[in-house]
């Protein structure tokens, strides 16, 4: 994946559109059209992949019965999965969806307003989680929390646990982000 001559520039973004996203609803608008199922590919290797990636994604199944992450190795899955590292001293994880129209292919990083059908990365920076001593479940939880992107939710604004929540946790998703999957997705 190459990502690194437009990558600087779109984290210098982040930073500075970060206290707007951090208000944005519950619940994005835009995201995948179905998720039931959504395929995800992983590009680690498989005691990786074992360890953190599949525990993470199989959190948010049994929640909605409209939602269920499933693991497939194949280019044709809507969610690229990678373990990098990054400049960006602070970025734990990240997830960046895309969609196509009829000029071409876009992230969807304003609004997240988009049907993304262009498909998604989604990153956990692995030299920030050693850096930051981080256990097993805290890496779980940090892919958790972007596959939780990835299932359309945002940062929520209550104060009330939320595998949501920015910063490093330990926990998978609480009764605030079953009742917001289902808000978005359905029962
Ligand atoms: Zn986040």
């Amino acid at each position: 994946m190459k990502k690194y001559l437009f990558f600087l520039p779109v984290l210098l973004l982040t930073v500075i559109l970060s206290p707007v996203t951090s208000h944005a609803a519950d619940t994005w608008s835009g995201g995948f059209s179905s998720v039931n199922p959504i395929y995800y590919n992983v590009h680690t290797n498989d005691t990786y992949k074992n360890n953190y990636i599949v525990p993470a994604a199989r959190n948010w199944n049994g929640i909605s019965s409209k939602v269920t992450l499933s693991n497939w190795q194949n280019s044709a899955a809507a969610i690229e999965v990678y373990a990098e590292t990054t400049s960006d001293p602070d970025l734990l994880g990240e997830f960046i969806p895309y969609y196509t129209d009829n000029f071409g292919r876009h992230r969807d990083t304003s609004c997240y307003c988009h049907t993304w059908n262009g498909g998604g990365d989604l990153i956990g920076y692995y030299d920030n989680m050693n850096k930051n001593n981080m256990t097993d479940s805290q890496i779980i939880s940090n892919y958790t929390h972007e596959f939780g992107h990835s299932l359309s939710l945002g940062h929520p604004s209550e104060s009330s646990a939320s595998v949501m929540h920015q910063g490093i946790q330990s926990i998978g998703p609480q009764s605030l982000d079953k009742s917001n999957l289902r808000k978005r997705w359905g029962y």
